[in-house]
């Protein structure tokens, strides 16, 4: 189906005709199981035996009957949505969300509490624990329904042995074992992914990115990160460190980058960025609303500044401006190195500033090599402010499913 060949080990095997299967009845049913021996190759027994299994977990049900063909008519099947649950988990350095999921990736609830960037890990583990026992409980779902736990945390991090190396912005965290310490915490499988990875996944199996092989996501907001999907895979490079378009150059002669570099599209137009250069700007004289928070570094946050500018403050837009030109750029650049099908932007500053998406657009097309620019579409992201928690539900249901994107296939 996409190339793996398993040999060898008959458990295996099984479990991967059964997600095969698993994953035609969730994209396709009802379905019949002739139709699905039809479309996967698969021998009758192998089908019948999968679908058993299936029905007898209750992740497919019989639903009425189809038109038949001659003879008896065939039972349809379809997915159960509510037979398992996902929790998905968006760690931010300030924020801490938790939903649960049904397996069609709907949100059914969830809870979000503000953090500290010192907050330790023992103490967002233990937050994080407590916060599923909250939700399933109001939800009146019980723990053993829980098909796992997704975590979009900030990056640099290893996927495969789920440790946080030197996440910026969280002080004191330093290869933090995140996905081992939740584990025992919560007694669930759990996967972590870098945010941008998440993002990109999340948009795949839900959002805009449905049925597109190669997509890039970029995420705009204090700080800037991304993801790619090149073939229908999770594109993660040899250190897992991917898709760190906020670490590209925009200007060789810019300002100092939080990575030590000058001139990264994260050091121009970021929310970090834009706050320190209102600071700068608010020192030197400049009258803008934004004085009232202060003219610190860090005094203005991405929300103040889209206020600002949606006030008609001069300096909100002009800085504003300047994010969504070297924004512009940068999406110039991805399509030229990697001629995607679709580029996604989220984040506050591209979701919900008509100024910078505007100028990110016009520029990411002008400024490409113009054969490559001419079908590429870009557009916001289509999950709104939920992109990164419905992300993170998507690494367990890639896993269940192993659906459009393949998360670990060197692992099967
Ligand atoms: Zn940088």
């Amino acid at each position: 189906m996409n190339g793996h060949v398993v040999t060898g080990n008959s458990d295996l095997i099984r479990k991967w005709n059964r997600s095969l299967v698993l994953d035609l009845i969730r994209r396709q049913g009802p379905i019949s199981r002739a139709d699905v021996k039809r479309i996967t190759g698969l021998n009758f027994t192998t089908v019948t035996n999968a679908v058993g299994d299936l029905v007898e977990e209750g992740l497919v049900q019989e639903v009425g009957l189809g038109t038949s063909s001659g003879g008896r008519k065939p039972v349809l099947l379809t997915l159960n949505p509510t037979a398992r649950y996902v929790i998905g988990c968006e760690l931010q350095s300030t924020l801490l969300i938790v939903g649960i999921f049904d397996l069609t990736g709907r949100l059914i609830i969830q809870t979000e509490e503000p953090k500290d960037p010192g907050t330790s890990p023992a103490d967002v583990v233990a937050a994080t624990s407590r916060a599923i026992d909250a939700l399933l409980a109001e939800a009146n779902i019980p723990k053993e329904k829980v098909e796992g736990l997704g975590v979009a945390a900030p990056g640099p991090l290893n996927s495969r042995t789920g440790v946080l190396l030197t996440p910026p912005n969280m002080i004191g965290w330093r290869d933090v074992p995140l996905r081992e310490m939740l584990e025992k915490a919560t007694g669930l499988p759990v996967t972590i992914e870098k945010d941008g990875n998440a993002a990109a996944l999340g948009e795949v199996w839900f959002g805009a990115g449905q049925g597109v092989l190669d997509l890039i996501f970029i995420i705009v907001d204090a700080g800037i990160g991304g993801g790619i999907i090149t073939g229908g895979h999770l594109y993660r490079g040899r250190h897992g460190g991917a898709g760190e378009i906020g670490h590209t150059t925009i200007d060789v002669d810019g300002p100092r980058c939080s990575c030590g570099n000058y001139g990264c599209l994260e050091a121009i137009a970021s929310g970090f960025a834009l706050s320190r250069r209102a600071g700068e700007e608010i020192r030197r004289g400049v009258d803008s609303v934004l004085a009232q928070h202060g003219a610190g570094d860090t005094a203005i946050d991405v929300h103040h500044l889209l206020e600002a500018a949606s006030q008609g403050d001069k300096l909100a837009a002009d800085l504003l401006d300047i994010s969504g030109r070297a924004l512009g750029i940068a999406v110039a650049n991805i399509v030229n190195m990697y001629n995607p099908e679709l580029i996604v932007l989220g984040g506050r500053l591209a979701q919900h500033s008509d100024a910078v998406l505007e100028r990110a657009l016009e520029l990411g097309r002008n400024r490409a090599f113009s054969v490559l620019s001419q079908d590429v579409r870009i557009v916001p992201s289509a999950l709104g402010d939920q992109f990164l928690l419905a992300g993170a539900a998507a690494l367990v249901l890639a896993g269940l499913f192993r659906g459009p994107v393949d998360l670990s296939p060197a692992e099967l």
